[in-house]
């Protein structure tokens, strides 16, 4: 049997957000103009927006975001 124990960083990983907590992590963002957060994700998603979009409830544009 592994002794492997997964670290905890991992948990935040796991568990999603449900939408309340995530419009709550949304009301934190800063609204940068160049959001450095969509130039730099690595998996050129576009988090800015999507994190834009679900602060200010648009949904139209959640759904057009690319997320994956
Ligand atoms: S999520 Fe992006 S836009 Fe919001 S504060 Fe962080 S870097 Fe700026």
């Amino acid at each position: 049997m592994s002794t492997y124990k997964k670290p905890d960083y991992m948990d935040e990983i796991t568990k999603p957000f449900d939408v309340r907590t995530a419009m709550e992590e949304a009301s934190r963002c800063l609204l940068c103009h160049d959001a450095p957060c969509s130039r730099a994700c690595p998996a050129g998603t576009d988090p800015g927006s999507f994190i834009m979009s679900l602060r200010f409830r648009n949904e139209n544009l959640l759904t057009k975001v690319k997320t994956f």
